[in-house]
């Protein structure tokens, strides 16, 4: 019998990206010598890191006088940004039941490959997962099928009676429907609100149990 797979997005799903995002920020306009109104401004600006990157930085040293070039900035905080992120325990305690309980397990998260993978490192997800997919490194995103396709391969999992779990319903919840995945969408970070998941969870903690009954 081929093992069931549960699929995990990373940002504001397995971690507090956004909680992360903030704390870089305050460290970064710190180190800057910038005043604390930066830090606003980068939280009004992030958009919960669907800004892209130059774009933001762009926007930062119009408003802030900052000199160094917008690639330099962004190629920085593609390294440090992923320092500033944690992964509660009960996290990782919820991934290991699922393997022991037979499960594959896989991130699948859009973004580039040098910030992601350094996020899954740092926090130690990569090492508590069956598989890690970047939709950069994938060559295909949220929510298309393909890469939860791409996923079950990785994790040597059938994607049959599996599961998608996800902050973002646009790409988490309509990726997991398009793959024929169950779906639980996690917290409230989005305005748009469908599709709508087969269950809503304020954590992620709360998903482990919902699929181990499955
Ligand atoms: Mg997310």
């Amino acid at each position: 019998m081929t093992a069931r797979l549960a699929c995990f997005d990373l940002d504001n799903t397995l971690i507090d990206r956004d909680g992360a995002f903030l704390a870089w920020a305050r460290w970064w306009v710190d180190r800057s010598g910038l005043g604390a109104d930066a830090v606003e401004w980068l939280v009004a600006h992030d958009n919960g890191g669907f800004t892209p990157r130059a774009q933001l930085f762009a926007g930062a040293r119009e408003a802030f006088g900052v000199v160094t070039s917008v690639e330099e900035l962004v190629a920085a905080y593609d390294r440090e940004h992923p320092g500033f992120t944690w992964v509660e325990p009960a996290v990782l305690d919820g991934l290991a039941s699922l393997s022991t309980a037979g499960w594959r397990v896989a991130v699948v998260t859009n973004g580039n490959v040098v910030q992601q993978s350094r996020k899954l490192e740092h926090t130690g997800i990569a090492g508590a997962v069956d598989y890690c997919c970047i939709s950069e490194a994938a060559g295909v995103r949220k929510p298309d099928a393909r890469i939860f396709a791409i996923a079950a391969e990785g994790a040597g999992a059938t994607l049959a009676d599996g599961w998608m779990v996800g902050d973002h319903p646009p790409y988490d919840i309509a990726g997991g429907i398009n793959a024929k995945l169950s779906t639980i969408r996690i917290g409230d970070h989005h305005d748009v609100p469908t599709p709508i998941a087969d269950h809503h969870l304020m954590s992620v903690v709360d998903a482990f149990p919902v699929i181990l009954a499955s």
